[in-house]
């Protein structure tokens, strides 16, 4: 039998409807609660445009104040902690984004940590990261990707106590936080990454209950290389390409669709996977800090 789809745009309006009526609700009974989020442009990449665009309409969608603040390509180091230093003290800001990748000469590392940890909305900074690893962390903010995978998997009630899983990548802000939620949740969790052998890819997918790939290879993974009925997250987002497209190419994962649908038994799909997950994750986690800023 066909593996089940598991439907991330589906999931995501569901949510981003509970999320919306949330907000109406807390805005009907607290009358001065006014959620914001500031999104920060570095330059005028088309695919950062459009995710931004993406995100903002979201926003607007669920009652949240979306401002876009847009900076040029140029702009130094300095300037920019400077904007972020201002933001972090901006009290009507409950949530500052900035779109990546920045220009090279931005040190993104220390661009992600200067914005304050109760308002990285993305838990890209390296406090909200470790708290991942930590047990009774009171930060609480989830980076988006691993966060909406986790609320994919529990909403189509997919058992992780006691299971296999295996995360393909390790990166801080996917593969890393993805394995250690698994692992919180009781899942016994292998890391896959450029230094696995071959022989040890074919070994732990081949036994995995459950398997997460974020890699970012087109065709990683294989029908023949899972174990029946298991359960499959695609997280790559590779383009190939399509002359049928206007714009010459298409979207793809990491895994093989086709074949993996006939062994296992869900799969993501993309586009329509953990993408839109990742989105309203952004929402869920600006609802989160602006309902903490406003003591409520
Ligand atoms: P990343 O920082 O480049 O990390 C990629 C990871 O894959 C690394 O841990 C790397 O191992 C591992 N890797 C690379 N080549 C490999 C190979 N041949 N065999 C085994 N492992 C290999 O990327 P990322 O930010 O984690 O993102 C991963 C993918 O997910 C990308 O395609 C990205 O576009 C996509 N993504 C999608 C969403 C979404 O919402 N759908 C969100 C975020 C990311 P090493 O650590 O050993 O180098």
């Amino acid at each position: 039998m066909p593996a089940e789809k598991i439907d991330g745009k589906f999931i995501s309006t569901d949510l981003r409807s509970k999320i919306k009526d949330e907000i109406a609700t807390l805005k009907k009974t607290h009358p001065s609660f006014s959620p914001k989020i500031v999104i920060i442009q570095v330059g005028d990449r088309p695919d950062s445009s459009t995710y931004v665009r993406m995100k903002l309409k979201s926003c607007a969608e669920v009652g949240i104040d979306g401002e876009l603040l847009k900076y040029p390509a140029d702009i130094s180091q300095t300037e920019m902690m400077q904007k972020l230093d201002a933001l972090n003290k901006d009290v009507s800001v409950h949530g500052v984004l900035v779109q990546l990748p920045l220009p090279s000469h931005l040190d993104e590392e220390a661009v992600t940590n200067a914005v304050n940890v109760e308002k990285d909305v993305d838990g890209f900074s390296e406090l909200n990261i470790a708290a991942v690893f930590k047990k009774n962390s009171k930060l609480k903010i989830v980076p988006c990707t691993p966060k909406g995978i986790m609320y994919m998997l529990d909403y189509e009630k997919i058992p992780l106590e006691g299971k296999n899983a295996v995360v393909c990548g390790r990166s801080d802000i996917v593969g890393g936080p993805m394995s250690k939620l698994l692992e919180k949740r009781g899942a016994t969790v292998t890391t896959l990454h450029s230094k696995t052998t071959p022989e040890q890819f074919k070994f732990f997918l081949k036994n995995a209950d459950i398997i997460v790939s974020a890699v970012g290879k087109v065709n990683f993974i294989h029908g023949e290389d899972v174990k029946p009925g298991c359960v499959i997250v695609d997280v790559g987002t590779n383009y190939v390409a399509d002359e049928t497209k206007k714009s010459g190419q298409r979207m793809v994962g990491d895994v093989d669709y086709e074949s993996c649908a006939q062994v296992a038994s869900k799969v993501t799909p993309v586009p329509g996977g953990v993408g839109p997950m990742t989105v309203v994750m952004v929402l869920d986690n600006l609802l989160q800090t602006a309902k903490e800023q406003s003591h409520l």
